[in-house]
């Protein structure tokens, strides 16, 4: 379980979208959501889109994994066709916030690998977010807040990465990723392996 985490600006979105291109071996976890989808988002690719009632009844029969109220509205991980996959040793990249990873980790410290990625000064951040959209000051303000109430959580990660340039920051993910994959508990099959090679 492969978890990103950043402030919005910077920058996870995009290593997201590198790392899923660049390794078929790793898949998304599709969270569900209960904001409504912005231009260009599909049902089923970028989120699933529920009503409050419909994620209502999911946290009722304990359709969760993980989930947690961010800026105003419901995300969560369905536990769905993941489980299964978790199971047979398929890796999952997760795009949550800090919560969630708390509640994966708590649940799963073994198969939780946290990374957070920060942006390379607050000034750059705002640029970033004046750039992305046609927002009034006080929206970007808003942004600029929630930013930092993110920032906060940076010490519950196991790597931080600053992304002051997109390629440089993508190989470093990766590498985290590589690495990981390494660990010795990680690797099936290891054990058989050995044995051939010692008898
Ligand atoms: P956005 O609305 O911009 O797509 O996402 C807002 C925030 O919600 C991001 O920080 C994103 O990582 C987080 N998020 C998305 N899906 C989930 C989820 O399933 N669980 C949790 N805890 N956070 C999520």
């Amino acid at each position: 379980m492969f978890i990103l985490s950043s402030p919005s600006g910077a920058g996870k979105t995009t290593i997201s979208r590198m790392l899923l291109d660049a390794e078929d071996e790793i898949k998304l976890s599709v969270s569900v959501t209960t904001r409504a989808p912005r231009e260009g988002e599909v049902e089923g690719i970028h989120y699933h889109f529920v009503t409050d009632a419909q994620f209502d009844a999911m946290v009722e029969e304990d359709d969760f994994y993980e989930w947690a109220h961010v800026f105003g509205h419901r995300y969560g991980t369905p536990k769905g066709r993941i489980r299964n996959a978790l199971k047979e040793g398929q890796d999952f990249l997760f795009d949550i916030d800090w919560q969630g990873t708390q509640q994966l980790f708590q649940k799963d410290q073994q198969d939780v690998v946290r990374v957070f990625i920060l942006p390379p000064s607050i000034e750059e951040l705002r640029r970033r977010l004046e750039s992305r959209a046609t927002d009034a000051d006080e929206v970007i303000d808003a942004r600029m807040e929630r930013a930092r109430a993110e920032i906060s959580h940076w010490d519950a990660y196991d790597y931080v990465v600053i992304n002051d340039d997109v390629d440089a920051c993508f190989d470093k993910v990766r590498e985290i990723l590589d690495a990981e994959r390494m660990k010795r508990q990680r690797q099936t099959g290891l054990i058989p392996f050995v044995r051939e090679l010692m008898s």
